[in-house]
C-alpha cells in the first residue's frame, strides 16, 4: 500500500502514532435570509440570548478546566469571555441585522469576514494567530443560536486528532477530555493557542499542513512527529519501526531534560547563570517555571490588543500584569511595552500603510507618538509593581532622546499615581531593548540612562545583517555566530559589565546550545527564551567549564567567518564535554 509524508510547522516536540480522529470543521453559514424591519429588534434579542447562553456556557467550561488541567489554562475562556462583552462586538452586529435586515447567523458570518480581514493583513505571525480567538467566540455564539446544540459522543480511545483548525476553548477542552496522542492541523503555527497548549501538555504536535483534514479519515493510521514537523500517513512497517526506535530516543532524551530543570543553573566550574523565559500569554508562567525558568525576561505586551477588538483598557492590562508579577514572584517579570505597528499591526489603530514596515512607525516610535495609549500601558505597569518584582523593558530604541522623552511620560505618570495615592514601586528599573544597530553603537551612553539593557538577537541580527529576519530566501544569510555579531554582542556586554548594570539576551540565539555557549563564553550569564528551550539549555551550559569556554570563544572570534567560528566551538569544547551538544539534534 502507497503512503503518504506531508510536511508542516512541528510545533510541539515527540513523536507519536496511533489512529486518525478527524474533528468536525466550523464552517459559519453565508446565505443570507431577509427578515422585514419588525422582526429586527426579535432577532437582536435572539442574539443577544445567543451571547447570554455563550458566556454561561464559557463561564462553566472555565470552572471545568480550572478543575482539571489548572488555573493557567483556564484564563483563556476569561478572555473569550471578555472579547463577549465588548460593546463593539455588539454594535457591529446589531448593525448588519438592522441596515442589511438580515438573521443573526449572517450577522456573524459578516463581521467574522470583516474581522478576518483585518487579521490576514497583519505579517505578524503570533497576533496573526489571535483571530482563531475571535473566530471561537463568534463560532460558539453562532451555535448557541440553535437553542440545542448537538453533542457528540466520544468513545474514549487513544487517538492523533486531526482538525482543520482548533479553534482555542475546543483545543482546551479536547486536549483535557480526552486521551489525545498527537495534534495535527491544516492551519496554525508556533504561537497558535493549540500550540502552546500542546506544548505545555507534552502532546506531539505538527501544524500548518495545508489539507491533511483532506487527505486522511477516521481510523487511518498515523505517525506524527512534532520534532521534525513531519506526518505520515499509513506508513509501512518499516517506516514504523524507524519511527518507533525514534520515539524511543526522543523520550529517554526528554526524560534526561526533565532531571535538568530541577537541577541548579552551574556550570561545571559553580559559574552562576539565569535561564529566563521570553512569553506571549500569562497562561504560559507556570509551563515557564515547570520547566526551569527563573523569571519572565520578556513578556511581549502586544498580545493584549488581540485578546479584544477594541483598546484595552487599563484594568484589562493591570489584570494582565497584576497576575504574572504574582504568579512569578518572587522572581522578575520584564514588561516590554508595546512593539506593535510597522508589520505587526493592529485592528485597533489605524496605521498606514508603510512602504518599509520593519523600517517605520514600530515599537517605542509608536508608543511616543500615541501618548495616551501608552500613558495607560505604563500605569497599569505601575500600579501591578507594589511586590517590587516588575521591571519596565522598552523596545525598539534608536536614540537617547526617545529615553528623555520616556522618562518625562514616565515621571507624570507616577506623579499622577502618587496624587492618587496608588501604592507602586517607585524604583521599578527601567531598561532598553538593544535591537537596532545605532543603539548598539551608543550602548556607553544609553547605559548610563537605564538600570539593565536586554539584547534583542532577533532584530539586531536583522537590521546588522540586512536581512529580513522572516524572508527564506536570504535565511542563509541570517548567522547569530557572524564575527560582526559576536564582536557587536562583545561591545555591548562589556560596555555593561563595566558600568556594573545587568544584561540580558533575549533574542532567539540565547536558545541554541551552540551559541548560549559562545555568549557564555562572551560573559553573558542571563538567557531569555522560549520556555521549551529552557531544559536544552540548562543542560548545554551545566555541561561545560566557564573558564575553558572562555578560552575558546576568545580564539574563535579571531576567525574570519561564521562557519569557521561554529566548527572551532564545536571542536574545542567537544573534545572537552561531549555532554554540551548531545541534546542538539534532538529538539
Ligand atoms: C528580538 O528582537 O530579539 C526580540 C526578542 O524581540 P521580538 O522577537 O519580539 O521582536
Ligand atoms: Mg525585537
Amino acid at each position: 500500500m502507497s503512503y503518504i509524508r506531508l510536511r508542516g510547522i512541528g510545533v510541539s516536540p515527540g513523536i507519536a502514532i496511533g489512529e486518525v480522529f478527524l474533528t468536525e470543521r466550523v464552517i459559519f453559514t453565508s446565505r443570507k435570509e431577509s427578515i422585514s424591519p419588525l422582526q429586527t429588534a426579535e432577532e437582536i434579542a435572539r442574539l443577544k440570548k445567543a451571547i447570554k447562553r455563550t458566556k454561561e456556557q464559557l463561564t462553566e467550561i472555565k470552572k471545568q478546566i480550572k478543575n482539571k488541567m489548572g488555573k493557567e489554562h483556564s484564563f483563556i475562556f476569561e478572555a473569550h469571555i471578555m472579547i463577549l462583552e465588548d460593546k463593539s462586538l455588539l454594535k457591529s452586529l446589531e448593525k448588519v441585522i438592522k441596515e442589511e435586515r438580515a438573521k443573526a447567523e449572517w450577522a456573524l458570518s459578516q463581521v467574522h469576514n470583516k474581522y478576518q480581514k483585518v487579521f490576514d493583513s497583519i505579517d505578524d505571525e503570533y497576533l496573526k494567530q489571535r483571530m482563531s480567538d475571535v473566530s471561537d467566540v463568534l463560532a460558539r455564539v453562532y451555535r448557541s443560536l440553535e437553542v440545542k446544540p448537538k453533542k457528540k459522543k466520544d468513545d474514549g480511545k487513544e487517538k492523533i486528532l486531526i482538525a482543520h483548525e482548533l479553534l482555542p476553548s475546543e483545543a482546551a477542552l479536547r486536549l483535557s477530555q480526552r486521551s489525545v496522542l498527537a495534534v495535527a492541523m491544516d492551519m496554525g503555527g508556533q504561537t497558535s493557542h493549540t500550540a502552546i497548549l500542546a506544548r505545555s501538555l507534552n502532546i506531539p504536535a505538527v501544524v500548518g499542513l495545508s489539507n491533511i483534514t483532506k487527505i486522511v479519515k477516521n481510523g487511518d493510521h498515523l505517525i506524527v512527529d512534532g520534532t521534525d514537523g513531519e506526518v505520515i500517513i499509513n506508513p509501512p512497517p518499516a517506516i514504523q519501526k524507524e519511527f518507533i526506535s525514534k520515539k524511543r530516543k526522543y523520550d529517554d532524551y526528554r526524560e534526561e531534560l526533565k532531571k535538568t530543570t530541577k537541577l541548579s543553573s552551574l556550570t561545571l566550574d559553580s559559574v552562576r547563570f539565569f535561564p529566563w523565559a521570553n512569553i506571549e500569554l500569562p497562561e504560559e508562567v507556570n509551563l515557564a517555571f515547570s520547566l526551569g525558568a527563573e523569571g519572565i525576561g520578556l513578556f511581549r505586551s502586544e498580545f493584549l490588543y488581540l485578546q479584544r477588538t477594541s483598546l484595552p483598557t487599563e484594568q484589562d492590562h493591570l489584570s494582565v500584569y497584576s497576575r504574572l508579577a504574582r504568579e512569578a514572584y518572587p522572581s522578575p517579570v520584564y514588561i516590554r511595552t508595546i512593539d506593535i505597528g510597522g508589520e505587526k499591526a493592529l485592528p485597533q489603530f489605524k496605521i498606514e500603510k508603510e512602504p518599509n514596515p520593519a523600517l517605520g512607525l514600530r515599537a517605542i516610535r509608536f508608543s511616543l507618538k500615541d501618548k495616551d495609549t501608552f500613558r495607560v500601558q505604563l500605569k497599569a505597569i505601575l500600579k501591578a509593581s507594589s511586590l517590587k518584582n516588575v521591571r519596565v523593558l522598552i523596545p525598539m530604541i534608536t536614540e537617547l532622546e526617545e529615553i528623555e522623552e520616556f522618562k518625562i511620560i514616565f515621571r507624570e505618570v507616577k506623579e499622577e499615581l502618587k496624587k492618587d495615592k496608588v501604592k507602586f514601586d517607585e524604583n521599578i528599573p527601567v531598561g532598553v531593548m538593544i535591537e537596532v544597530p545605532a543603539a548598539a553603537a551608543i550602548t556607553d551612553i544609553l547605559v548610563k540612562e537605564v538600570d539593565y539593557l536586554s539584547i534583542g538577537t532577533n532584530d539586531l541580527i536583522q537590521y546588522y545583517l540586512a536581512v529580513d529576519r522572516s524572508n527564506e530566501f536570504v535565511s542563509y544569510l541570517y548567522k547569530p555566530l557572524h564575527p560582526s555579531v559576536l564582536r557587536l554582542i562583545k561591545y555591548i556586554i562589556d560596555i555593561a559589565q563595566r558600568e556594573g548594570k545587568e544584561i540580558t539576551v533575549c533574542g532567539e540565539m540565547a536558545a541554541e546550545p551552540l551559541s548560549a555557549i559562545v555568549l557564555l563564553g562572551i560573559g553573558l550569564r542571563n538567557f531569555s527564551m522560549n520556555p521549551i528551550f529552557i531544559p536544552r539549555i540548562k543542560k548545554a551550559l551545566r555541561s561545560v567549564e566557564y573558564k575553558s569556554v572562555k578560552k575558546v570563544v576568545q580564539e574563535a572570534m579571531n576567525l574570519k567567518t561564521a562557519q569557521e567560528i561554529e566548527e572551532y566551538v564545536i571542536e574545542k569544547i567537544l573534545v572537552k564535554h561531549p555532554q554540551a551538544f548531545l541534546m542538539r539534534e534532538m529538539s
